[in-house]
């Protein structure tokens, strides 16, 4: 069986919620990456405000440990 050639060689992505724009040129590429980035959203969604001031103090302390 062979592949089945793809039939473009580049597609975009425009998230209806953010405006973030994804360019992938394989299938492959755009499923990871369309996948991924409605991931993240649907993990905000699903995180409480106490969660996501959490997550955010995490972020930050490890930025100020990269920065000593
Ligand atoms: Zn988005």
């Amino acid at each position: 069986m062979t592949t089945p050639q793809q039939g473009w060689d580049r597609a975009d992505f425009r998230c209806g919620r953010c405006g973030e724009h994804i360019v992938a040129t394989t299938e492959d590429e755009y499923v990871v990456k369309v996948i991924a980035h409605r991931t993240a959203h649907e993990l905000l969604d699903a995180s409480t405000p106490e969660l996501r001031a959490k997550l955010l103090g995490l972020a930050l302390s490890d930025v100020e440990a990269a920065l000593k």
